[in-house]
Order: structure tokens, then sequence, then C-alpha cells
């Protein structure tokens, strides 16, 4: 396994893959690697390309009041589980490789990203458009691997893919999740013991909305307030947004049909969690 830290130093790897006519897939992260982000591996791997693992805490999709000094970074641990999957290529680049001091060049998606987390967190998908769009012109992939974790994420990378003409295939992965139905997340490490134990109700206020939704309840309005009830059962937690969108534009439904998503995010104690489930 290859670990590149510099930008010219993984395009010239990423050339060298392409002259061997070998595809190259990439599965971006954040580091701090879990079972979630093992499922993408093997996705990638499943499509036979050399595949790329980019680790890189991305300061611009974080806001100044936000985790990014706090977020979990762990790069000896991530490069063995990296050995331990085969991973051809590890791509950890420092901020100063990454970004200019004075850089002033953003991508942005305008419809999608300005709900749910776009209202929360207004330079989140500014951040994620712009560096994902920067590690497909480093890392030159074919496939590029994403989680249905983010499923506002993974709707707006395929949104900016077909509108900038990125010659990148994109394939989702479904959310891994902890036993007791918790969605692996590396900000989990910030739960402590008790939080942890009542981080579940996420996952247990989106299953309320699919078993109301599979006895015939469309009504949006009555759907997110089943979730908002959940949520409110665990003492450690406050509610930001429960909500049932539109599955492609997440644009809010009133009357819920197959394929939309439900999709919510709470504060367990400090920690802001999401999850979601398509009905
Ligand atoms: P992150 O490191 O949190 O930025 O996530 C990197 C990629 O892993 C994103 O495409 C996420 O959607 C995906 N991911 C994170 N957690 C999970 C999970 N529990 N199941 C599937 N994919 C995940």
């Amino acid at each position: 396994m290859e670990l590149i830290r510099s930008v010219r130093s993984m395009q010239e790897a990423a050339l060298t893959v392409k002259r061997s006519a070998r595809r190259i897939a990439l599965v971006p992260t954040m580091g701090a690697l879990h079972e979630g982000h093992v499922a993408l591996i093997r996705a990638a791997q499943n499509r036979g390309a050399a595949v790329v693992v980019s680790i890189y805490v991305n300061p611009a999709q974080f806001a100044p009041h936000e985790d990014f000094k706090q977020y979990p970074r762990d790069l000896d641990g991530d490069l063995a589980v990296c050995r331990r999957e085969g991973v051809d290529v590890v791509f950890a680049p420092t901020d100063e490789e990454m970004y200019a001091t004075d850089a002033s060049t953003w991508v942005t998606e305008s419809l999608i990203a300005k709900r749910l987390e776009g209202e929360r967190r207004p330079h989140f998908f500014r951040g994620v458009c712009t560096v994902v769009s920067k590690l497909f012109l480093i890392c030159q992939p074919d496939v590029a691997v994403f989680g249905q974790k983010d499923y506002q994420q993974w709707k707006v990378i395929q949104r900016m893919v077909r509108d900038l003409n990125f010659p990148v295939e994109i394939i989702a992965v479904p959310t891994v999740r902890e036993p007791d139905g918790l969605a692996c997340s590396s900000r989990n490490r910030y739960l402590d013991p008790l939080e942890r134990a009542q981080a579940t109700v996420l996952y247990k206020a989106l299953l309320v909305a699919r078993d109301l939704f599979n006895q015939g309840e469309f009504n949006a309005h009555r759907l997110a307030s089943a979730m908002i009830r959940a949520i409110e059962l665990a003492p450690s937690a406050r509610l930001d947004y429960a909500e049932v969108a539109d599955g492609e534009t997440l644009m809010p439904r009133s009357e819920v049909r197959r394929g939309d998503v439900a999709l919510v995010a709470a504060y367990i104690g400090k920690t802001r969690l999401i999850d979601n489930l398509v009905l």
C-alpha cells in the first residue's frame, strides 16, 4: 500500500494507474475509519479497480463554532485498516497541500444543498462540493463511493457530477449500523456511555416513521410528528430536524410516496448526529 501526501504525487500516481488501463475507485473520507468506511472500501474493490482512500478532515466544510479541531484523527489506525483491507493507495494531504491560504474558488450546488443540513450548516455543502471536486481532479477516479448515511450529501454530489459533467460514476452504499441500530459514525466516539445508549433514538424514530408509512400513513406532517415524539423520549436528545422529503430533490412533501426519505438530526448531549431511512 502506498501513502501519498502531496497533490502532485497523487496526480502522477493516478496517471500511472490509468496508463496501465486500470480503473480507479475513490473512497473519500475524513478518517477515523469505522465499519461504514470499510463497507465503502469493499464496494470499491468489487469494481475491480485500484482503490484510493482519501483521508482528509476538510476545514472548508466546518463552521468556526463546529468540531474541526476536536474531530477524531488517527492516521496510524486508519492506515492499519486500509492495509488490512488491501487498499492500493491512501491519499492523506495536509491543509497546505489542499488549499492555498487565499483560495477563492468554490463549487456550490444551489437546490438540494439549500435545505436540511445546508440550512443548519450554511458552509457545509460548499465545502463538500469543493473538496470532492478537487479530489476528483487529483485522484482521477472512474468510480467514487459514498455512503447513504449522508443521504443529502450523496444526492448533492450526484447532481454536481451530472451538472458539471465529471466523468465519474457515483455509487452509494447502504448505511452500516451497530447491532443496536445506531449508524456508524466517527462522531460516535464523542458519546459517553449514557449518551451512547440514548443515541439509538434517531434510528428508532426512523423505524416509527417507516412502520406508520407501511401501515398507510402518508401524511408527512404526521410522520414527522411521530419521529419528533420518538426522539423526545431520550432525555439527552435535542431535536434539530425530523422530516420526510422527496428522495431525489430533498424537497419537503405533504403526501409521502414510496422512495421518499425520512431524515433526522439531533444533538445527543453536545454531539450532533444525523440518520435517514428510505420509505
Ligand atoms: P466521513 O468520513 O464521515 O466524511 O464519511 C466518508 C464516507 O463514508 C461518506 O460517503 C459517508 O457517507 C460514508 N459513511 C459514513 N458513515 C457510514 C455508515 N455508517 N454507513 C455507510 N457509509 C458511511
